[in-house]
C-alpha cells in the first residue's frame, strides 16, 4: 500500500431516485495535499463530501481511506477522517471546552489525552481565550472556527471542509482561510467551496465538479496557465499603426481599438511584450500602458463547464 495515498475514491456514484447527483467520479488525495473541490451549487459537492466522510452510501463505487474501505470498516476508517459539513454540527447551549470534550470523546481520545488534544485543537483554532464562552454566543466566525476544531481534535490525516466560509463576513473569510492555509501544513484538506478565489487562496489543487460529474482537475498553476489570456493591449503617446507591430515575435493580429490603443493578439506561449516594449523604447513611441488581458477564474469555470454541458449535447 502507497502510505502517501490518503483518499482513494473510485467511480463513486450517488443516486437520488434515478437521478444521479454524483457521477462515476474518481480521485486521489496524497499526504500533504490542499485539495479545492469547486463547483456551482447542486454540482454534487456535499453530496460527494457526505459519502467520503461516511455518512451517506454511494450508490456505486468505493473510498477507501488509508488504504481501508469505508463501508467495509467504517469504524477504523473514519479514524483518519475529520469533518465539517455544510451545517457544523454545534450545540450552542455548550461552552467551546464542553463541546469539544463532547468531541473528543466521540473520537474515542483516550481520558488520559483528551486535555492535551483540547489545547492543541483550541490552539490552531485561534480558540484559546473563548473555552468558557457558550457557543451560541460567539459570532459566526468564531462558530465556524470551532466546527473545524472538533474536526481536527482527534488529528486525523484528513480534513474535509464542506463550504467552510459561507455566511461569514469579508474578515471572517479571510481569517478562516488563513486557517485552512495553516491546517494544510499538518493534514490533507479537501476544501468543498462554489468560490474561485478560495481555492486559489488556499489549495495546492483543483477539481471542478459540474453536474455530478468531475470536468476539470489540475494544479493550482495549471488553473492559472488556463486563465492567461492571449492578447495585450498598448497606449503610446506618438501614432503607432498596426502595420507597425504585426512582425512582433508571436503576434498574429493587430487591432486598432476605438480609443487608438492597441490589441496584440498573440499565440499563448508567445508574449511579445518584451519585443514591443524594446521596439517602443527604439523607436521612441512613449509606451505608457501595457496590459496583458487575463481571464478571470470565473471565464474558466464557465468556459470549461459550458464545453461539459455541449458535450452532453445541452442548448
Ligand atoms: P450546494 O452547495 O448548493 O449544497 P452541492 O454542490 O453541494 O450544492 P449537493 O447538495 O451535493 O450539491 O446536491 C447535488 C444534487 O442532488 C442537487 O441537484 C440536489 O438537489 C440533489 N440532492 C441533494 N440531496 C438530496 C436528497 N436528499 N434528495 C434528493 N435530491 C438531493
Amino acid at each position: 500500500m502507497n502510505s502517501d495515498l490518503l483518499i482513494q475514491v473510485e467511480n463513486l456514484s450517488r443516486y437520488y431516485g434515478s437521478r444521479a447527483a454524483v457521477d462515476d467520479i474518481s480521485f486521489e488525495l496524497r499526504r500533504g495535499e490542499v485539495l479545492g473541490f469547486l463547483g456551482p451549487n447542486g454540482a454534487g459537492k456535499s453530496t460527494t463530501m457526505q459519502v467520503i466522510s461516511g455518512n451517506l452510501a454511494p450508490s456505486e463505487g468505493r473510498v477507501v481511506i488509508n488504504g481501508i474501505d469505508i463501508l467495509e470498516q467504517p469504524r477504523q476508517a473514519k479514524a483518519a477522517l475529520g469533518f465539517l459539513p455544510e451545517q457544523p454540527p454545534l450545540y450552542r447551549e455548550l461552552t467551546v471546552d464542553e463541546y469539544l470534550r463532547y468531541c473528543a470523546g466521540l473520537n474515542r481520545i483516550p481520558r488520559s489525552r483528551i486535555s492535551q488534544a483540547m489545547e492543541s485543537a483550541r490552539e490552531h483554532c485561534g480558540l484559546a481565550d473563548v473555552g468558557a464562552r457558550l457557543i451560541g454566543n460567539l459570532s459566526k466566525g468564531y462558530q465556524q472556527r470551532v466546527g473545524i476544531a472538533q474536526a481536527i481534535i482527534h488529528s486525523p490525516d484528513v480534513v474535509i471542509l464542506d463550504e467552510p466560509t459561507v455566511g461569514l463576513d469579508p474578515i471572517q473569510i479571510r481569517e478562516i482561510r488563513h486557517l485552512i492555509r495553516t491546517l494544510g501544513e499538518q493534514h490533507s484538506v479537501i476544501l468543498s467551496t462554489h468560490i474561485l478565489p478560495e481555492v486559489q487562496a488556499t489549495c495546492d489543487r483543483v477539481q471542478i465538479i459540474s453536474q455530478g460529474r468531475l470536468v476539470l482537475s489540475d494544479t493550482i498553476e495549471g488553473l492559472e496557465r488556463r486563465m492567461q489570456g492571449s492578447s495585450l493591449t498598448a497606449a503610446f503617446r506618438q501614432q503607432v499603426e498596426p502595420a507597425d507591430l504585426t512582425d512582433l515575435p508571436g503576434v498574429m493580429e493587430v487591432e486598432m481599438l476605438p480609443d487608438r490603443r492597441l490589441q496584440l493578439h498573440h499565440v499563448v506561449d508567445q508574449n511579445p511584450a518584451e519585443a514591443l516594449v524594446e521596439r517602443s523604447v527604439a523607436q521612441g513611441w512613449g509606451l505608457y500602458e501595457l496590459v496583458p488581458e487575463r481571464m478571470s477564474l470565473e471565464d474558466v469555470f464557465v468556459d470549461i463547464t459550458c464545453a461539459d454541458r455541449l458535450q452532453e449535447g445541452e442548448p
